[in-house]
């Protein structure tokens, strides 16, 4: 039988799923959220970029505590809606504000980042870099988030210039261990994402 597209968005999405029109093209397939997530289990979570919840739900399925920030109040309300359909609204905070604003009085084990890649266009330029991010550049979005921890992932189109990407990891201080992966969903490339820090396959055998 063939899954239904919004189904590999939320696979509880015929219980009740809420999106907007920014929601359908920016939420984290579910299967790529999970694993991701999996790389922070039981950990303080700051999810910088919440959208409709894709990743922040997944983050508390695998029992973290998560502190959830979107700027757009819209999509606050329905992540927790979205959190409610999967049971784990108890274990989020939800936040309406700007992250890139809110981070210096934050603490977590990790930060999550999926900021927006600037609408579906982002698929037309041949190398996507790091200043096309929004709200502001990939740079100065890390380097924001480096105050609250060195354990980072950041979740970026799958033509971003992965030299920029290393690059973030090479000028921190001290030098990031970083692991990138392409992730898949039915064979096709929707985005990379980078661990930085202790979410490295290679640091958390240590
Ligand atoms: N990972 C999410 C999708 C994130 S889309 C999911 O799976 O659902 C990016 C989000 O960043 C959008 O919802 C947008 O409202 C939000 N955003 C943009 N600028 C922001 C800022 N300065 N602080 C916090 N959120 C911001």
């Amino acid at each position: 039988m063939e899954t239904k597209p919004q189904s590999l968005l939320f696979s509880l999405y015929d219980e009740g799923i809420q999106m907007d029109e920014e929601g359908w093209y920016s939420v984290t397939h579910e299967e790529i959220a999970i694993r991701q997530a999996q790389r922070c289990a039981s950990r303080v979570v700051i999810d910088g970029f919440t959208g409709v919840g894709g990743n922040a739900i997944q983050f508390a399925r695998m029992h973290c505590k998560v502190v959830a920030i979107d700027i757009d109040p819209r999509k606050i309300e329905l992540a927790l809606n979205n959190a409610k359909i999967y049971g784990v609204e108890g274990q989020i905070d939800f936040v309406v504000g700007d992250f890139l604003q809110q981070a210096s009085s934050l603490k977590a084990d990790v930060v999550f980042l999926s900021p927006p890649w600037g609408g579906p266009s982002y698929k037309n330029v041949k190398k996507f870099t790091l200043d096309l991010l929004k709200p502001k550049d990939g740079y100065s979005i890390f380097r924001i988030a480096r105050k609250i921890t060195p354990n980072i992932i950041m979740f970026l189109p799958r033509n971003v210039d992965l030299r920029q990407v290393k690059e973030l990891a090479w000028l921190s201080n001290p030098t990031l261990p970083i692991e990138i992966e392409g992730n898949y969903v039915e064979n096709n490339l929707m985005g990379i994402t980078a661990y930085f820090g202790n979410t490295t396959r290679t640091s958390r055998l240590r």
